[in-house]
């Protein structure tokens, strides 16, 4: 078996072993391949894998543009999206996790071709409180939601988070749970919203142990990646 195929076999059995331990299903994984090449990307496709997430859009845009020939791919953006990127993610993608500013859900909204389905987006928390991190105070997730669903072609479905970086496992489960609160917030407000998009290759059982619906693997299938130059 080929090593991405295996590696996304492990990271499955990992999701199971946290879903039983909870008594939890259905968590989607969602393979996230930036700076991989779109060849690694095809090779998970084969094996099952549809769902997957790119932070980069100009990196995106050209893998969407390689795997154009591959039915059902659901492509989730959970990289930042500067204003004048909104088009293509409008145009291609199915889910932006990353949503942060209303302006920028407006421009979505705009461009969004009628004859698709409005996107999905999850609000973009900064659960820890890091300068580092994107994303909006926790007080502020439920005002961004309630002003972005009333655009025509978003679908508000959840939350978003990034853990604070080197968090301890008691750490992850506050910062995981208390997203877990702002979600009930968010159907008690009466938005039809039903997602949590947290946990990556280093915490995805404290994620699911709090809710996970998504959980985000890059490393864990794909392998390391050199360090980000920010
Ligand atoms: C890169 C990235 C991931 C995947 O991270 P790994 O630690 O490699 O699993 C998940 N979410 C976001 C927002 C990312 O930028």
């Amino acid at each position: 078996m080929n090593d991405l195929v295996r590696n996304r076999e492990t990271v499955l059995a990992q999701i199971r072993a946290a879903e039983t331990a909870c008594g939890r299903s259905g968590t989607t994984l969602i393979a996230v391949g930036k700076t991989f090449p779109a060849a690694d990307i095809r090779t998970l496709y084969a094996a099952g894998q549809r769902d997957f997430g790119e932070n980069y859009i100009q990196e995106w845009a050209a893998k969407t543009e390689e795997l154009a020939d591959l039915p059902d791919m659901v492509w989730h953006i959970i990289g930042d999206v500067q204003s004048n990127k909104t088009r293509l993610v409008a145009e291609k993608a199915h889910w932006l996790h990353t949503l942060s500013r209303l302006k920028t859900a407006e421009r979505l909204s705009a461009q969004r071709p009628p004859h698709l389905p409005p996107l999905n987006v999850c609000i973009e928390v900064n659960i820890g409180g890091e300068t580092a991190k994107h994303g909006v105070p926790p007080e502020e997730a439920l005002p961004l939601a309630l002003a972005a669903q009333k655009l025509p072609q978003i679908e508000v479905r959840g939350l978003m988070c990034v853990a604070k970086t080197g968090s301890t496992h008691e750490a992850l489960l506050q910062q995981f749970s208390h997203m877990q609160t702002l979600l009930a917030g968010f159907q008690t407000a009466g938005l039809p919203a039903d997602v949590l998009s947290m946990g990556m290759s280093a915490d995805l059982a404290e994620a699911v142990a709090c809710g996970a619906t998504h959980v985000r693997i890059g490393s864990a299938i794909f392998g390391g990646r050199p360090a980000p130059a920010v």
